[in-house]
């Protein structure tokens, strides 16, 4: 049985993530959408929003969980849920060069893998912060967020 996780702070969810966690789904058993508090970042949406979001859009997807994730370690995470593979999407070198020596420490202190999976050409451009960005100006986002997602941007305009 493989268990993946899929991690991130998904302020808000968007397409890209959602294409990234769907073909996770289908290369694992089963995904766990991880999401984090990341008070850092000062998210737009709680912690309980950005995962009833993910809820929402995840219902009709078999064998995916959405659970928060505290402010220890990624890798800890995994091994405390069983999960030996984390997912990552990759939209560019610049995502390339954050991501892999995180992949490395991560193998380093727990075993767990890192598989990246490259984005969607449709998706390579979104970002959670620039789909706040255009939404708050009034810019059509419908094509790139899910429909619990669109409402509430639209809402908290
Ligand atoms: P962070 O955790 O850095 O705030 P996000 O929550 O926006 O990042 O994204 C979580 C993960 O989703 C990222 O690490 C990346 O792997 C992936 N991701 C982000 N945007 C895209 C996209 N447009 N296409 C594919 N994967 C993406």
């Amino acid at each position: 049985m493989l268990r993946a996780v899929c991690p991130g702070s998904f302020d808000p969810l968007h397409n890209g993530h959602v294409e990234v966690i769907a073909r996770a789904s289908s290369l694992f058993d089963e995904v766990i959408v991880a999401v984090s508090k990341n008070p850092s970042k000062k998210p737009r949406f709680s912690l309980e929003e950005r995962m009833d979001m993910a809820r929402e859009t995840m219902t009709l997807l078999r064998g995916i969980t959405v659970e928060p994730m505290g402010e220890g370690l990624l890798a800890e995470f995994c091994r405390d849920h069983g999960a030996g593979v984390i997912v990552k999407g990759l939209r560019s070198a610049v995502d390339y060069n954050y991501e892999v020596p995180m992949a490395a420490m991560n193998r380093q202190l727990t075993g767990v893998e890192t598989v990246f999976l490259s984005a969607d050409s449709h998706y390579t451009h979104l970002s959670s912060t620039l789909l706040k960005e255009v939404s708050g100006l009034g810019g059509d986002i419908s094509d790139y967020v899910p429909r619990a997602v669109y409402k509430r941007l639209k809402d908290t305009r």
